[in-house]
């Protein structure tokens, strides 16, 4: 068998419906439509966690984020490593990051020859830190007087470019030997959404300031978001949205010039979504487990696969590694739980079992877990756990309404996932608990300007 080369493309907080082939209009991502136009689009593909660290490991390493001492730490040991198949079967492997939470101190290069953190060496202007500093940085007069002094004012970059991104990707795929793997991480959909080349105006410096604090004081102080304020920040979100697409265009680009197109495995997928106060808050705040965060795009090209395919069964990111090993002709591994997704666009969908999604949110002590059908979500909730919620899915989209006391033994069907996960997770927890990695201060500043640290 011809070994297919394999992009896994990864965009930090973006939600399914933002995306134009999921139906919005007008369309931010062309780039992406088309891939769904040549390949199979996912219209039910559920994330196993509500954050990058809950859902990483289960993208990556097809185990439940619960598992193996949980999601805080760095890979445990423990954990399944189905990708590093690849690198020692005579695959050249690969993953660049741009995220603080997908990187070596978390653990994410076990599996790959080489892992790239990539770390924008940014500091904030010094005067943010003086008294009044904060202030001046909001007038768009004092980023006027800068400018002319040569002196950046604008926030400093927590994290790099797209366009920074596939440069690196690039270099990496020219110099690889066939066949490859690499894994790209995307994170300029994620807060604080500003593209550094909108920065250059100092009413848009100022402006930018302006939205870091006032979405901080939302964050950890409950400040209100006027319609207003939604408005301009979802403006910002599709500006980084079209801009991600139009960079991941480019790479696709690329890939045809160099003849690597047509013979090479795209997978597009998020990590979880984002949320619009859907549920009354902003962001991807760990403990919302509704749709707007657990419904992702996920886009495949496969060589052979001509016309536009759409599977509407729900899958799961953690089917992903299993399904990327069986494209690639290898097993998936003891400890992999999630199952091959190629039956379903191969005409044997019965052969694919799972009709239910299992997505966490774990920190310390505190268990949020949904299950999903495609009829119903049951979330359960370890600080409530005598309240569990039920939504119809079909009537309810929205999940505004919990029916749990009505259906009772729905209730008791899904509860049954609950406590397998439960289960799972007292019997995985490993001897010795991989507690948070040291983090350096300048990671944690990073975290930080990412709303993860307050
Ligand atoms: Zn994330």
């Amino acid at each position: 068998m011809n070994k297919p080369n394999v992009i896994l493309l990864t965009i930090d907080t973006l939600r399914a419906d933002w995306v134009g082939c999921y139906g919005h209009q007008p369309s931010l991502t062309p780039n992406l439509d088309k891939l769904a136009a040549r390949g199979i689009r996912f219209a039910q593909a559920i994330t196993g966690g509500s954050w990058t660290q809950a859902a990483f490991p289960v993208i990556i390493t097809s185990s439940y984020a619960s598992m193996y001492g949980g999601c805080l730490g760095a890979l445990a040991q423990e954990r399944p490593s189905p990708l590093a198949i690849l690198g020692e079967n005579g695959y050249r492997t690969a993953a660049f990051s741009t995220s603080p939470l997908l990187s070596k101190t978390y653990g994410y290069h076990r599996d790959f020859h080489e892992f790239v953190d990539l770390i924008p060496q940014e500091k904030d202007p010094k005067i943010r830190y003086m008294k009044g500093g904060q202030r001046l940085l909001r007038t768009p007069l004092f980023h006027q007087m800068a400018k002319m002094l040569g002196i950046r004012t604008r926030p400093a970059k927590i994290y790099d470019t797209a366009t920074d991104l596939n440069t690196q990707v690039r270099q990496w795929i020219d110099r690889a030997d066939k066949p490859f793997f690499v894994w790209a991480h995307y994170m300029d959909v994620h807060w604080p959404y500003h593209l550094e080349d909108t920065l250059t105006a100092p009413e848009n410096i100022a402006q930018a300031w302006r939205d870091l604090a006032h979405m901080h004081a939302s964050n950890w102080n409950q400040q209100l978001i006027s319609p207003e304020q939604r408005r301009h920040y979802i403006q910002l979100y599709e500006d980084a949205l079209r801009y991600t697409d139009t960079e991941i265009g480019k790479l696709f680009d690329y890939l045809e010039k160099s003849g690597r197109f047509e013979d090479t495995v795209i997978i597009v997928v998020a990590d979880h979504g984002e949320e619009f106060l859907d549920h009354g808050r902003w962001g991807h705040f760990e403990n919302n487990l509704h749709d707007e965060i657990l419904r992702v795009p996920l886009l495949m090209q496969v060589p052979g696969v001509q016309d536009a395919q759409v599977v509407t069964r729900q899958v799961r990111t953690l089917d992903l590694a299993p399904t990327i090993l069986n494209l690639c002709g290898y097993a998936a591994p003891d400890g992999v739980e999630g199952e091959s997704l190629t039956p379903l666009w191969t005409g044997q969908p019965d052969t694919y079992k799972s009709n239910v999604s299992v997505s966490e949110m774990l920190r310390d002590d505190w268990h949020i877990v949904a299950v999903r059908t495609e009829e119903f979500k049951f979330i359960w909730d370890s600080r409530q756990s005598d309240n569990p919620r039920l939504y119809d899915l079909q009537e309810d989209p929205g999940e505004a309404n919990n029916i749990a006391a009505q259906y009772p033994a729905i209730v008791k069907r899904l509860l049954a996932y609950v406590e397998e996960r439960r289960r799972r997770m007292d019997e995985t927890m490993p001897d010795e608990a991989t507690g948070e990695p040291n983090l350096d201060a300048e990671l944690l500043n990073r975290l930080r300007g990412l709303g993860y640290v307050e």
